[in-house]
């Protein structure tokens, strides 16, 4: 083996050899895989093989549909025969709600051009005469599905990889590595050392215990996951297309003259959680046909020739799945040169080639072309170190891989984890929990009398009149929501403020006191970040950042920490809980707990303060997150529950309540507040989002500088917009919904929800700035039905200082 190379991939599975494929199409030639066994040796030689496209996101989506586009040519390319073949995919759906789920599905793929057409179950059994309708009630058809040889595949992209330079040592176990601080400079293996610039982990189920080697936390699960093939089927109609019949959790496909059916049992079974053999090279798992019967029964219903024919083989092979389905990629925060694509949760063949994309660009250009944040590594928390939580919920997930997708669904394995210190005096006050980064958080509060939980339904849910009732107090009272889950970070050091000044895009130089809203940008001028930072001292800094975005913040700050020493980052995410107190009498209740100067002058939007409520020393940011009047109080955690009961007992006269995240949707959107992972991601400017005003380009150099300079100059090519939709009733808007003007789609919905002071469903989307000129013509598709929509001049629906709605 060479002794050194830029690139070195573990694992010759699908995605390490589509990583190499597209590392040397761009231009990377001194690339390595290495593998303890033969190429696909891993789970990818006993993949069944379906190539499907649609997932719930997006741009998964869009990268899968990119794999097609490659499968298709291939062949042709390598000369290596790849078993491609587009033969489509008919999804069955027996309830009313896998139609809206299919709806959904076919209405994202609109916006992007890929076609999923809604048919008949008659038009169904035509396209798939062996198919029994008993119970269908409708179907969807996406005819660029397809199907392929997993191991065919696999060694085309090979082959492409090997023919641009790149070099594939087999049967060579990697052993461990050497660091030199946060990089890892030569990887061991059985057969020597080899030098590298950048390590790529591609070992699929491997993936946690190579993890542990590099020290850096993969939370893969590996999982059995069985298929059977059947004998061969008289009279099998030729161009099958793949099935999916989610009410019953299965999936086929045609294979030689025969059937292969698999599926996503309840209870699926973990594997080796403590780590899988290094022998294990083209192995299988013992068949466990009395698991499988829960498959086979309703199969053989769906499709009776299959018990005509009888199961030749079931094989059961292990495959790496995840703790939310998705798979874990990017690079690793723990390492200055480490990316990692694992756990491909059984759709790593039709990830693969959009996967492998996705990888060299990200090495190479430093971000993927998609933003993919829902597979990106540095989603995963302190917490997903657990073992025990990452089996518990990857069960739960597997068990959900085909199970209805319901709007606003929690997860009931593994909760309770992260819990702020006003979690109990809540939860006796009616709270419904939901998690968010391990975090329990209230999600809506139940009145006496009303069953403390949520309903899982496409239609108006049970919850909607009493968020309805929170939403109302905060616009005409006073609410408390806990927002203790904030992940806070404090910079101080004598470097603090130039290094802030470098990577916020606002000017971070003001007098203490002063709370600044701000993105960090990348050098394309596009977002990173979003925060607040309060400034303390003159040389202290609060950073306050979304509850999910804590590990990818402090990846960019810590990137960037200048060496000299000057700076000191301290996450404070538990050292602070957050009560947020909101609404017009927001004011007069707090003023009632402190000797402060609370009124507009004593204390003014946009500022910060420390001052004490009942006995407790709090650090207020007069900001909130909804629009309202309001104080975002930080306390000292072991002081939350005396300032909470101090507020609730002072707020009884003014007809105080608790409020929950739900609530905070609706107010922050008639606001026209954007998100980040929303609206605010690395695909968009702070100009594009109508940010521009936080933008500081008068200020010395900093990140991104040079390139929102250039887009000032030019012009944003796109425009966030606030469109309304008036309906009968309120709708449960689908994310990713299209925006339509004239027959063509101009873009997809990032936000969307309901108004309840507007009582209109409010949804945000990215224009062209060209076509977000009309006001009336537009309309929103929503689970295939079509809605007019307006768009609105203003972001701001309504102003509660003049209390007015401004449409
Ligand atoms: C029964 C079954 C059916 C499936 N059906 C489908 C399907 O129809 N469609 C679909 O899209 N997906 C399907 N999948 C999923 C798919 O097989 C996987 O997602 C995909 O193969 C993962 O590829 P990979 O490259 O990430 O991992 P792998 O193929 O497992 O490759 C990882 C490689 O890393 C190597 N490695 C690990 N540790 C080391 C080490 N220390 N040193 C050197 N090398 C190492 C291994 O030898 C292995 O070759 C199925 C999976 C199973 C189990």
């Amino acid at each position: 083996m060479q002794d050194s190379a830029q690139v070195v991939i573990i694992g010759g599975g699908i995605v390490g050899c589509s990583t190499a494929y597209h590392l040397t199409k761009m231009g990377w030639k001194d690339v390595v895989i290495i593998d303890k066994g033969e190429l696909t040796s891993g789970s990818t030689w006993h993949a069944a093989g379906l190539v499907g496209q649609l997932r719930s996101e997006r741009n998964i989506t869009r990268m899968l549909q990119y794999s097609v586009s490659l499968y298709d040519q291939l062949e042709a390319e390598t000369g290596f025969a790849t078993g491609w073949k587009m033969s489509g995919c008919l999804h069955l759906a027996s309830t009313k709600e896998r139609m809206y789920e299919l709806k959904k599905g076919a209405t994202t793929a609109r916006s992007f051009g890929l076609e999923m057409n809604i048919i008949t179950p008659r038009e169904a059994y035509d396209l798939c005469p062996i198919i029994d309708l008993d119970g269908v009630i409708g179907a969807a058809y996406m005819p660029t599905d397809g199907e392929a040889d997993p191991s065919g595949i696999t060694q085309a992209l090979a082959q492409g990889a090997r023919s641009r330079g790149a070099k594939i040592y087999r049967n060579n176990l990697v052993t461990g590595f050497e660091f030199d601080k946060n990089r890892v400079t030569a990887v061991k293996t059985k057969e020597g050392l080899i030098k590298c610039e950048i390590l790529v982990n591609c070992t699929g189920m491997w993936g946690y215990q190579m993890g542990e080697i590099l020290g850096i936390n993969i939370p893969v699960v590996p999982f059995m996951h069985q298929y059977a093939i059947t004998n061969p089927i008289k009279d099998l109609p030729p161009k099958l297309p793949t099935i999916r019949d989610k009410d019953n959790l299965i999936y086929y496909k045609e294979e030689v003259g025969g059937l292969v059916m698999g599926g996503y049992e309840r209870n699926g079974i973990p594997w080796a959680i403590d780590g899988v053999s290094n022998n294990f090279n083209s192995n299988l798992l013992d068949s466990d046909f009395d698991h499988f019967i829960q498959l086979a029964e309703p199969a053989t219903k769906r499709t009776p020739c299959l018990e005509e024919a009888g199961i030749r083989k079931l094989i059961n092979g292990p495959e790496g799945f995840t703790p939310d389905g998705d798979a874990i990629m990017g690079p690793a925060p723990e390492r200055d040169n480490v990316f990692v694509a694992v756990g491909f949760n059984a759709f790593g063949i039709a990830a693969g080639g959009g996967a492998g994309r996705m990888m060299a660009e990200w090495i190479i250009e430093g971000e993927p072309s998609l933003d993919i944040w829902p597979l990106d590594i540095r989603r995963f928390g302190p917490y997903h170190r657990s073992r025990r939580y990452n089996v518990e919920r990857t069960a739960e997930i597997y068990g959900k891989h085909y199970t209805i997708h319901w709007p606003a669904e929690e997860h009931d394995s593994a909760r309770g984890i992260r819990r702020s210190p006003l979690y109990f005096p809540l939860k006796e006050k009616g709270a419904v929990y939901g998690a968010k980064y391990g975090w329990e958080r209230a999600n809506w509060f139940a009145p006496q009398g009303v069953a403390a939980e949520d309903d899982l339904t496409f239609e108006t849910p049970n919850w909607f009149e009493h968020v309805a009732a929170e939403h109302k107090n905060a616009r005409e009272n006073v609410v408390l929501i806990d927002q203790s889950s904030f992940c806070k970070f404090e910079v101080q050091g004598p470097g603090a403020l130039a290094f802030l000044n470098r990577l916020c895009a606002n000017q971070i130089d003001k007098p203490v006191g002063k709370v600044i809203y701000t993105q960090m940008c990348n050098d394309r001028g596009t977002i990173e970040c979003d925060l607040t930072v309060g400034r303390l001292a003159e040389d202290r800094f609060l950073l306050v950042v979304g509850t999910a975005f804590g590990q990818r913040a402090s990846w960019w700050i810590n990137n960037h920490m200048p060496a000299d020493g000057s700076v000191f980052v301290q996450e404070m995410t538990s050292a602070y809980a957050v009560i947020n107190v909101i609404g017009p009498k927001s004011r007069e209740l707090l003023q009632k707990l402190t000797n402060a100067d609370v009124s507009n002058e004593g204390f003014a939007f946009g500022t910060c303060k420390n001052f004490t409520v009942g006995y407790a020393p709090v650090t207020s940011f007069r900001v909130t997150y909804v629009g309202e009047l309001g104080y975002e109080l930080y306390i000292p955690t072991e002081f939350a529950v005396h300032v909470y009961e101090s507020l609730w007992q002072a707020g009884q006269e003014l007809g105080i309540k608790n409020a929950g995240y739900r609530t905070i949707a609706s107010m922050h959107l008639e606001k026209g507040y954007a998100d980040w992972g929303s609206e605010l991601t690395p695909e968009y400017s702070p100009f594009d989002a109508g940010l521009g005003f936080c933008v500081a380009l008068e200020k010395d150099d900093f990140i991104g500088k040079a390139a929102l300079a250039r887009i000032k100059t030019e012009g944003a090519r796109l425009r966030l917009c606030t469109f309304t939709i008036a309906a009968e009733t309120p709708l449960m808007l689908q994310s990713s919904a299209p925006v339509i003007y004239k027959g063509k789609v101009l873009g997809v919905t990032t936000s969307s929800g309901y108004g309840h002071t507007i009582k209109k469903n409010i949804c945000y989307a990215y224009l062209p700035v060209e076509a977000a000129t009309a006001e009336q013509g537009y309309e929103i598709e929503v689970y295939k039905k079509v809605y007019p929509a307006r768009l609105e001049s203003s972001r701001v629906l309504y102003d509660p200082a003049r209390k007015r709605i401004l449409m």
